[in-house]
């Protein structure tokens, strides 16, 4: 066997949907989950097929042994087919002489029964188990068994009985029949008989093909059944090795006693199971000298068949046609070809290649289960998922580099719920942030029409304050002018204070950085705002450090608009709260109240100019529009969270002020 050698088994990408049921049902751990994609590890692979078998999805693939028997029967040499002993469980649509008669039809110069190998080698397993002396062998008749002891129980490689298998028994006998050069093709239902057929650098056969291969073989050389002769096998025939592929075979045609008294023999076969039987025979529990084991129910129930028959149906076949055989064989030329063969080297060594990966140490497993989100022994659920039988098993896979976090089920959901949350909270965030985009650029095209307006009507109100207040000092002391010249001038004064509230939210006017603290700055705003008594003021002072480089004046003056306007909506009294907070970089200031809310409808308008639902002559709707414009000046923001429905628990309004703490004025 050669390292990097060609893989038995493919996939086949993007028919794999990572059910793991391969990984589930691989013996060998050859299975490898890539970006969700299975994959089979050549090196690792016994070739038992039964990820084949399992996957609903036919995303695995044998390697194709058609093109190479092609090339040999195109060849025009004459070709030699040895048939597995278990082709009446595949062929039930053919009497056995059709079958033998289509394969010549395609071309086949001989046509061989590996049955009459299997009963050499029985001959040779007799020999073993009389002259053991003691000593215990795993039979060695199935190649994907053999393959599992050479890679994962090395130190058994001693134990593996020395003999060949049948189907290279058989070859070596088709050579001596017919010559040296023949090529021989082995047809068959394992796929792990593609492995073996390389084993020490091949030379003895020339090809194989699964059963299905072989019908598709028999297909495209154009044989019909109908057309096609009966023939006979070419000899010498086969006995009691026609057992072979039913679970001890075996032992049956080698004589070899199974029963529990003289339990010279044991038979065991499934995947799991054998894996089971080599660990019992590595701990010296197998109460026989020869352990017979096979990685498929028989081989009757191997990868490479078309049929979906049930496994006594298959063996019944096989039983029923080697019963039909043994009436017609004639004994005599039977014994002298075994005779014959008596002497024929039938011997063979095998070596071990360890391909054990190491787990990882004790630390690294709790820290690779921990990644998988168990810590305590009672997050291991053990719920196999992940086509691992426990969560250890997943985790030393993980570290072996053959499995990935995400198999894990309850990790994915975890995970995924997880991303699902993340998401909800981004989208909320992508709302607001573009709800506020909305707000700030209707803020800003109003800002550019307000400034304009302001400009404009600033220097003719300036000329009529002036002249007021001229005419006022020129007219005498008591003339009944005087108190409508106050008017003039009061009303003018009054618009330019609009006027300036204007221009300071469309940002025209600059800031003047100061080091402030911003504890005054709060008491400050608090002396300016007037407010009845039922109005409970508390602030929270969160010890940051309180130096800020601000615009004391107006910094006073968001301030004072926010508060009269949570006092405006506490009429009945209530709680103000103001909260001092922060971080480096930026100051945040909040007051809240316990007022009557703001309703969702008003939420988009409450900083445009002039929007208000205070009386006439109370409000003027210029009190947050002025904030928004100098909070803006300062780089800062201003937002709001109001809750203005009684029915769904108590109301108020806070506003969160968050100021740079390094002057960064526009
Ligand atoms: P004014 O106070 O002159 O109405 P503002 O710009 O200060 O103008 O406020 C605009 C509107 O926003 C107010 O009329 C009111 O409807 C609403 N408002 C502002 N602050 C609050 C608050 N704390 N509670 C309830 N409503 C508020
Ligand atoms: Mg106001």
């Amino acid at each position: 066997m050669t390292v990097g050698r060609q893989p038995l088994v493919l996939t086949i990408p993007d028919r794999c949907k990572t059910c793991y049921g391969c990984v589930r049902e691989c013996p060998a751990k050859a299975i490898r989950i890539v970006s969700g994609q299975a994959q089979v590890i050549p090196d690792r692979c016994i070739g038992c097929g039964n990820c084949v078998q399992v996957c609903s999805q036919g995303a695995k693939a044998i390697r194709d042994g058609l093109p190479e028997v092609e090339a040999l029967l195109a060849s025009g040499r004459p070709v030699a087919l040895e048939l597995a002993p278990s082709f009446p469980a595949e062929f039930v649509d053919l009497p056995w002489r059709r079958l033998v008669g289509m394969i010549r039809a395609a071309g086949f110069a001989f046509v061989h029964e590996v049955a009459f190998g299997a009963d050499l080698v029985s001959e040779r397993y007799r020999r073993l188990v009389e002259q053991s002396d003691g000593r215990q062998y795993i039979a060695t008749t199935c190649p994907a068994l053999v393959e599992y002891v050479q890679h994962y129980f090395p130190h058994l490689v001693d134990r593996l009985a020395p003999i060949v298998s049948p189907m290279v028994a058989t070859a070596r006998v088709i050579r001596l029949e017919h010559g040296p050069e023949v090529p021989v093709v082995f047809a068959g239902p394992c796929i792990a008989k593609k492995g073996e057929a390389t084993w020490d650098g091949g030379g003895e056969i020339d090809g194989v093909l699964t059963f299905p291969e072989l019908r598709a073989l028999l297909l495209r050389r154009g044989v019909e059944a109908d057309l096609a002769g009966d023939s006979d096998f070419d000899p010498p025939h086969g006995g009691l090795g026609g057992l072979f592929p039913v679970t001890g075979g075996l032992l049956k045609s080698a004589s070899i006693d199974d029963d529990l008294v003289h339990a010279e023999g044991v038979a065991v076969d499934g995947h799991r199971r054998f894996v089971e039987a080599i660990r019992e025979f590595e701990a010296g529990a197998v109460p026989a000298v020869l352990l017979e084991v096979l990685a498929c129910e028989g081989c009757v129930m191997g990868p490479g068949m078309t049929r979906k028959d049930p496994r006594f149906r298959r063996q019944a076949e096989v039983t029923r046609t080697l019963r039909e055989r043994a009436r017609e064989l004639d004994e005599e030329p039977w014994e002298q070809a075994m005779e014959r063969y008596r002497t024929l080297d039938l011997s063979r060594r095998f070596s071990a290649v360890d391909r054990r990966v190491p787990g990882p140490s004790p630390e690294e497993l709790q820290e690779l289960l921990a990644r998988l989100g168990k810590s305590r022994p009672e997050d291991e659920l053990n719920c196999g998922a992940c086509g691992y039988a426990t969560c250890v098993e997943h985790a030393t896979a993980i570290h072996q580099g053959l499995a990935e976090n995400e198999m894990c089920l309850p990790y994915a959901i975890d995970r995924l719920r997880t991303t699902v949350r993340d998401l909800h909270a981004s989208h909320e965030q992508l709302a607001a942030a573009q709800e506020a985009l909305v707000q700030a650029e209707k803020l800003a095209s109003m800002g550019q029409l307000a400034a304009g307006i302001a400009h404009e009507v600033n220097n003719p109100l300036g000329v009529v304050l002036m002249y007021a207040h001229l005419l006022a000092e020129e007219l005498p002391p008591d003339s009944p002018l005087a108190a409508d010249l106050r008017l003039i001038a009061e009303q003018a004064t009054r618009c330019k204070n609009i006027v300036s509230g204007l221009l300071n939210f469309a940002r025209q006017n600059q800031v003047r950085l100061q080091p402030v603290d911003v504890r005054d700055l709060v008491q400050a705003a608090l002396r300016g705002v007037r407010r009845s008594d039922s109005v409970k003021v508390v602030v929270e002072d969160g010890a940051c450090d309180p130096m800020a480089e601000l615009d004391r004046d107006q910094v006073i003056q968001v301030l004072v608009n926010v508060l009269v306007n949570a006092c405006e909506a506490m009429p009945q009294g209530g709680t103000l709260t103001v909260r001092i907070d922060g971080d480096a970089d930026w100051v945040v200031l909040e007051v809240e109240d316990t007022g009557v809310g703001i309703p969702q409808d008003h939420m988009g308008r409450i900083f445009t100019p002039f929007f208000t639902t205070k009386p006439m002559g109370r409000g003027t709707g210029l009190g947050l529009a002025v904030s928004y414009g100098i909070v803006k000046m300062h780089r800062g923001e201003i937002r709001v969270r109001s809750q203005a429905d009684p029915t769904r628990g108590p109301t108020g309004t806070t506003f969160t002020i968050r100021l740079p703490r390094r002057g960064r004025s526009e």
